[in-house]
């Protein structure tokens, strides 16, 4: 089993996912030759994400490595015993009998992990107990390669964890056509970005205080061959559950900066924005963001990013450093799509932001929703208190846009003055949208 640093976790010891997958690769080709079966099994720990929280990122570090341990005392004859993710580890069982015994089998090795976890763990004086949830697939039943296999696990597991008293699921065969699906999409990506398709398109952000653009929001799309524009709403949700965000970050960071550069050396005062999914809040992308500014010089002054809550949920401690980090190099901070998440003022007032994104769905009730309304009213004020910017998002009609510069949000993107469009088609609309602008300025 290749244990390079490559295809290990560096906190557990344990393999990561590529030195999963080719474990399993190599098990399922001895499994098909010798016609036995195989189960996969993916586990993520209970309440984990509550305990990081309440005892802070060391101690839960810690009980990830416990876990490893006990996960390896529990089932030492496992193939390939890997830590995915966070708290997302993954084995492999083969399964000498016939398929229909294959699910007691599963199920007793599931037992004999949760008694493992089950025993007592201190860690500076705290009493902590581990438990497991797992996803299961089966061999070759639930699939017959390694990515359809570990797509149907994952669903399995998406299904035990939305059931809260479930310990396990097995894949079924609708999951697993389903995960037939995920795996073409998969397949797809990673053609696609191997060919240069993914690119930026950006939309424009306006201050109607002034009737200037204010910056551009870099939205991903990806120029399929057969299917055209595709929207990021199919294929960015795949390549985060997936793990090929990163891949995707870095392929659009380039692009972004070279059009920002190019717009700031034409001299354009306008920024960029950036999303940054929840998943690749790490050091990894501080070092992808230094690199394409440094390579395309752009003024770091010119370049916001923009974050959900979720991230500073899962990993609050990590979150801070990357995001002090990123302050540092002198980009912006906004938090996206306020309103709908946890938008707890604790996240505001410990993390480095500067901006938040009224979310459109508040913005699409505007302005015959009395709650929508006073909802909007109390961000701007509380945005104003705190001293934050703040940008409403999804702005479609002329009534909404007045109302929002009326209530002291005169930043605003949406349909009304454009749709996110490529570089190229951009600068020639500019100048339309900066008229429309002025009108709307005028009539106000
Ligand atoms: P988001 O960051 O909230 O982006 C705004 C979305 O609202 C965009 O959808 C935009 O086209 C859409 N929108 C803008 N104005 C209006 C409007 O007036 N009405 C309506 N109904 N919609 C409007 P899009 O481009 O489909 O992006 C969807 C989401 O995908 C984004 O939501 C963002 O979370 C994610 N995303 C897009 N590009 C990237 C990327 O490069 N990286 C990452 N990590 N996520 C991305
Ligand atoms: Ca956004
Ligand atoms: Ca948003």
């Amino acid at each position: 089993f290749p244990y390079t640093t490559l295809f290990r976790s560096a906190l557990t010891g344990l393999a990561n996912r590529k030195g999963l997958e080719l474990a399993l690769g190599q098990a399922l080709v001895h499994c098909s030759t010798s016609s036995t079966h195989l189960a996969l099994l993916i586990l993520d720990l209970k309440r984990f994400r509550h305990l990081n929280h309440a005892y802070g990122v060391s101690i839960g570090d810690r009980a990830l490595q416990q876990a490893a341990l006990r996960l390896k005392v529990a089932l030492p004859q496992a193939i390939g015993i890997a830590r995915l993710q966070a708290d997302r580890y993954a084995l492999a069982l083969s399964l000498p009998h016939p398929a229909v015994a294959s699910r007691p089998l599963a199920e007793q090795a599931i037992a004999r992990i949760r008694q493992q976890l089950a025993a007592p763990l201190t860690l500076d004086g705290h009493l902590l107990t581990l438990d497991v949830r797992a996803g299961i697939a089966l061999f070759p039943q639930d699939g017959q390669d390694v990515p359809t296999l570990m797509i149907a696990a994952e669903a399995a597991l998406a299904l035990a964890r939305s059931d809260g008293s479930e310990h396990l699921r097995f894949a079924d065969p609708e999951l697993a056509q389903r995960a037939q699906r995920t795996a073409g999409v998969v397949a797809e990506i990673r053609r696609g970005l191997a060919a240069g398709e993914f690119v930026p398109h950006y939309e424009p952000i306006v201050d109607l205080t002034t009737g200037d653009i204010r910056g551009v929001e870099a939205l991903a799309r990806w120029q399929h061959p057969q299917r055209g524009l595709v929207s990021p709403a199919e294929f960015i949700p795949v390549a985060e559950d997936m793990g090929m965000i990163e891949a995707l970050t870095s392929a659009l960071l380039p692009q972004i900066c070279a059009d920002a550069a190019r717009w700031s050396a034409a001299g354009d005062p306008r920024g960029v924005s950036i999303n940054l999914s929840a998943r690749e809040l790490n050091a990894g992308f501080v070092e992808r963001l230094a690199e394409a500014l440094r390579h395309s010089q752009l003024d770091p002054a010119r370049v916001t990013v923009e974050l959900t809550e979720t991230a500073m949920v899962e990993n609050p401690e990590q979150a801070l450093q990357v995001l002090q980090v990123l302050k540092c190099l002198g980009v912006t901070l906004s938090l996206d799509d306020f309103g709908t998440g946890y938008s707890s003022l604790s996240y505001l007032q410990r993390f480095p932001i500067d901006n938040v994104k009224i979310d459109r769905s508040f913005v699409a009730e505007l302005p015959h929703s009395r709650r929508a309304r006073q909802l909007v009213g109390a961000i701007l004020s509380m945005a104003h208190e705190l001293n934050l910017g703040v940008v409403a998002e999804g702005v479609e009609t002329q009534q909404q846009a007045r109302l929002l510069a009326e209530m002291g949000c005169p930043r605003q993107q949406g349909y009304l003055y454009a749709r996110a469009q490529s570089a190229s088609s951009l600068s020639r609309q500019l100048l339309d949208i900066q008229g429309q602008l002025y009108g709307l300025r005028l009539a106000a």
